[in-house]
C-alpha cells in the first residue's frame, strides 16, 4: 500500500480500520488536559472500561459469600483460573491443555528452569541472547549457581556483531551448533524488550532439539504483539507477563505454556504446591502429589481472583475482537510508522534499529536518536507523547492495534520532527 504523511491520509486509514470502535473501550491517558498519544502498550497496556466492573463483580461475590465464593461466586474462585486457556490458546498458538496462567513472570522462569534445566557435569550450558531483559538474567545466573556451575562459563550469550545492535540469526543457529552437546537449555526471549527484534522460534527451536537441548522462550513482549506458534513449533515452554501487549494491569498475573510431551509426564521434576495436584483428590489434604496431566500441574499457589478479573476482561476484549485482525492492524500500524520515521528522517537524525523486514519486527520500534535523545524524548512528553526512553538514547514506541490510531501516528512523526528541528 502507498502511504502518505499527512492528517488526511491518517485519518482516512482510521476511518476504514475495522477495528477503529474499539478505542472508545480504553481509558486513554490525559496528558496537558487532552488524550495522550500513548505508545507505551508495550509496556503497561492501557485499561479497559470493562476492567472495573470484572473486579467489582468478585468484591462483590466476596462480600456476599465469604468463602463460599470458592463454590457459590458467579465465577467459582476454585476454577477460576480455568477460564484462560480457552481464551490464550489462539494468541500463543497452543493446546487449551498446555496452557496455565499463574504467578508472574519471573518467577515463572524459574519454575520452568526447575523443570527443564537439569545441568550434568557435561551438558550445563544455557545460550540466551546478549542484553536479555535484566530479570532473566537474574533468573539465569542464579539458576546456574543453585545447581554448582559458574555463570561466566555456563551462560552463552549470543552478540550481535560489531557495530550492530541486532543479532543475526544465523549466528544464534551456528552457536547452538557450536557449542553443541554442552547446552543443556536454549532460552531466548519472543521479541527482544530493546531493539524490538523478532527471533525466529521455530528455527531457534528446531536447532536446540538437534543437539538434545530444551528450548524455551520469554514472551513479554511478544503474547499478543505477534503471531505465535508455540505448539506448532515444538517449543517446550514459554513464559509471558500479561500487562504489557495483553493490556492485563500492573503486575498482573503470568501465563505459562508447557509442552504437552511434557506436561502430559507425571514423572518430569517440578517444584509442586497444592494447586498442581489431582483436583479430585486435592481436598483429602493427603500426602501424596498427584500432579495434574496439563499444564496445570505446574501450579503452586490457589488462584489470584482480584488481578486475574482483569486479565478476564481484558481477554475478552482480544475475543471481540479477533486475534487475526488485531494482528493484522499491528502490522499496518508498523508499517505506517515505519513510512513516517524514514519520511521525516531527511537529516539522517536518528536510526531504526528494530529489523524493519515484517516478520523481524511487531509493534515496537526502537528509534536511536544521534544527539541528545533525552532532550527530544522530553519534548516529545511537554507535546503529549507517552513514548520509552532507554539508555543512552533510545526512544522506544510501540503504537498498539486495540487503542492507536494511525492519526497518532502521523501526530508523533510532526512532534519528532519539531522536536528534532530544535537539537
Ligand atoms: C517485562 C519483562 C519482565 C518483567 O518481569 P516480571 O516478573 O513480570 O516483573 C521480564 N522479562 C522480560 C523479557 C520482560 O520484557
Amino acid at each position: 500500500m502507498e502511504f502518505k504523511n499527512t492528517l488526511e491520509f491518517a485519518k482516512e486509514l482510521d476511518q476504514n480500520d475495522p477495528l477503529k470502535s474499539f478505542r472508545e473501550k480504553f481509558y486513554i491517558p490525559i496528558l496537558n488536559k487532552k488524550e495522550s498519544i500513548y505508545f507505551t502498550g508495550n509496556s503497561l497496556g492501557l485499561q479497559s472500561k470493562n476492567v472495573q466492573e470484572s473486579i467489582l463483580d468478585e468484591l462483590e461475590d466476596w462480600a456476599n459469600f465469604g468463602v463460599e465464593g470458592h463454590e457459590n461466586a458467579r465465577n467459582p474462585w476454585l476454577h477460576y483460573h480455568e477460564i484462560f486457556p480457552e481464551m490464550l490458546t489462539e494468541i500463543v498458538g497452543a493446546k487449551i491443555e498446555e496452557i496455565v496462567v499463574m504467578n508472574q513472570l519471573t518467577v515463572n522462569l524459574h519454575l520452568m528452569m526447575e523443570t527443564f534445566y537439569r545441568p550434568t557435569t557435561s551438558r550445563y550450558k544455557i545460550i540466551c541472547e546478549a542484553k536479555a531483559f535484566p530479570s532473566d538474567q537474574y533468573a539465569f545466573a542464579s539458576q546456574v549457581k543453585m545447581h554448582g556451575y559458574d555463570p561466566a562459563n555456563a551462560i552463552i550469550e549470543v552478540q550481535p556483531r560489531e557495530g550492530k545492535e541486532t543479532i543475526e540469526h544465523s549466528d544464534i543457529l551456528e552457536a547452538i551448533k557450536t557449542h553443541g552437546n554442552e547446552i543443556a537449555l536454549v532460552l531466548f526471549s519472543g521479541v527482544n524488550y530493546y531493539t524490538g527484534q523478532v527471533f525466529n522460534m521455530k528455527e531457534i527451536t528446531t536447532a536446540a532439539h538437534n543437539v538434545g537441548a530444551y528450548c524455551g522462550f520469554d514472551l513479554a513482549h511478544a503474547a499478543g504483539n505477534i503471531p505465535l506458534e508455540l505448539h506448532n513449533w515444538d517449543v517446550d515452554f514459554a513464559c509471558w507477563c500479561t500487562y504489557k501487549y495483553l493490556n492485563s494491569g500492573p503486575g498482573s498475573v503470568g501465563g505459562v505454556y508447557i509442552n504437552e510431551k511434557h506436561s502430559t509426564n507425571k514423572s518430569i521434576p517440578r517444584l509442586e504446591g497444592w494447586w498442581g495436584t489431582n483436583k479430585k483428590t486435592r481436598f483429602k489434604m493427603e500426602k501424596d502429589f498427584d500432579p495434574i496431566p496439563t499444564a496445570e500441574g505446574w501450579q503452586l499457589s490457589n488462584a489470584p481472583v482480584l488481578n486475574m478479573a482483569a486479565h478476564k476482561a481484558a481477554l475478552e476484549i482480544f475475543m471481540e475482537a479477533g486475534i487475526h485482525n488485531i494482528f493484522e492492524k499491528g502490522k499496518k500500524l508498523s508499517a505506517y510508522l515505519i513510512y513516517i520515521l524514514q519520511d521525516i528522517n531527511k537529516e539522517k537524525d536518528f536510526e531504526i534499529i528494530t529489523p524493519l523486514k515484517d516478520n523481524e519486527h511487531g509493534c515496537q520500534m526502537s528509534v536511536s536518536i544521534n544527539n541528545n535523545g533525552r532532550k527530544v524524548f522530553e519534548e516529545l512528553k511537554k507535546n503529549g507523547i507517552i513514548a520509552d526512553w532507554r539508555e543512552p538514547n533510545v526512544i522506544r514506541v510501540a503504537p498498539v492495534p486495540l487503542y492507536n490510531k494511525y492519526e497518532d501516528i502521523y501526530n508523533f512523526g510532526e512532534t519528532l520532527k519539531t522536536a528534532l528541528s530544535k537539537n
